[in-house]
């Protein structure tokens, strides 16, 4: 069995990607439209508005994506990376009622529910022999202080160590300090010793006020999700970050989240991975949303990829853009896929149809139909292991229609 470790900070990446990055550019033809970016990959510069403006209106789409491919391929080779996972979502209840959200319930909804330490545990135990991680997210339960999650990670840990606690989102983290009347960084550093390992991305939607003031009023402002996460990385976790598009935003809106992220990365370094992805707008009550097309889903990707450089993993987010779209964004430069799953209701909600019950052969099937290696990676991206397939049985042979 092929296995790899990386260096601490590098998350599998080639320390010299921008060199090869720059090296693999030069061996191609590029259209005249794509030479203020082809040229600024050359010199091993960085994309900034302009750029990421020019990537987003150029008519040829693959050229696009070849570029970010590349980058893709300058900084991991061949290789793309899953990992074993679970969703676990504690409650349903929300003290909020974002217009893109399907999840959310008010309390006395017949459909609500809120798990226990013992509940979440129990739930937990049905996958805990084969995941490596579990993915906690959820409402803003109005009755909830830091307390319940002490004792929901505290109970997760001493039953299965070996799993890894990637859990609550900026908003329920500030939600969690209002209640409890603590800091930002005293509810974090408890939670963390309470046996939450690292934090996801979500809630960041767009970070631009006037769009969330539309799409999600009450939650955290922009500001504050980027403050959240640097409390986070001052205390020495790492999190993840993610762009909701498709709702009301501009393409201007979609670069500047992507360069205030790269910004705060440049400074603390602390993000794992970007994760964009589409609004699904079924069960939702957002009627003016610009809902993505898959091209669109694509270049996001590739724009994603080129112009937020310095945040090593690019995620496509299966349970959100379904399998044959999680496929092609390997070849728009994204080298993560998530996950195995099992079980999810956010996006299920919202309306994706994203099989659940994927092992590992299955995406690592979509990850070489893609033309990638899978590698099954841990939480931190520090140990991956090879996965390899056997041969797939030969296909029969569709019978041509006959004139
Ligand atoms: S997105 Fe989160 S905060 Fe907003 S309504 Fe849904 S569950 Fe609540």
């Amino acid at each position: 069995m092929q296995r790899l470790t990386s260096e601490p900070g590098m998350a599998g990446a080639s320390a010299d990607w921008r060199s090869r990055l720059a090296k693999s550019v030069l061996e191609h033809d590029w259209s005249a439209e794509m030479e203020p970016v082809v040229n600024v990959l050359a010199r091993e510069g960085r994309l900034g508005l302009a750029e990421g403006r020019l990537l987003y209106a150029h008519n040829d789409l693959a050229e696009v994506g070849l570029l970010a491919k590349l980058s893709r391929e300058a900084r991991f080779g061949s290789r793309a990376f899953f990992n074993h996972n679970v969703h676990i979502n504690p409650t349903n209840v929300c003290a909020l009622a974002c217009r893109f959200c399907a999840f959310r319930r008010g309390k006395k909804a017949s459909d609500a529910y809120a798990l226990d330490a013992e509940a979440y545990v129990k739930e937990l135990n049905r996958f805990a022999d084969h995941v490596t991680e579990v993915h906690t997210v959820g409402g803003l339960h109005p009755d909830w202080g830091i307390g319940h999650y002490e004792a929901m990670f505290r109970a997760a840990k001493e039953a299965h160590p070996h799993v890894t606690i990637k859990a609550l989102t900026a908003v329920e983290i500030k939600h969690l300090a209002s209640q409890s009347g603590l800091s930002i960084t005293a509810t974090l550093s408890r939670l963390f010793a309470a046996g939450l390992d690292q934090l996801p991305g979500g809630g960041a939607e767009i970070l631009d006020d006037g769009v969330r003031e539309v799409i999600c009023k009450g939650k955290e402002s922009s500001q504050e999700y980027l403050d959240i996460h640097e409390a986070v990385h001052a205390l020495g976790h790492v999190s993840n970050c993610t762009m909701l598009f498709g709702t009301v935003e501009t393409i201007d809106h979609r670069l500047q989240h992507m360069l205030r992220l790269r910004d705060l990365q440049d400074r603390t370094g602390g993000f794992q991975c970007f994760v964009p992805y589409p609004f699904l707008p079924d069960h939702s009550r957002l009627p003016e949303a610009q809902l993505a097309t898959g091209t669109e889903v694509l270049r996001t990707m590739a724009v994603s990829r080129l112009v937020l450089d310095s945040i090593p993993h690019l995620k496509a987010y299966r349970m959100n853009i379904g399998d044959s779209l999680t496929e092609l964004s390997l070849a728009f430069g994204a080298d993560d896929v998530d996950g195995t799953v099992q079980q999810e209701s956010i996006m299920h909600l919202a309306g994706s149809s994203t099989p659940l019950d994927s092992d590992r052969r299955r995406l690592a099937r979509i990850i070489e139909d893609a033309g990638c290696e899978a590698w099954e990676r841990n939480s931190n991206y520090s140990e991956f292991t090879l996965l390899e397939l056997p041969e797939p049985p030969a296909r029969r042979a569709l019978q041509m229609a006959q004139g």
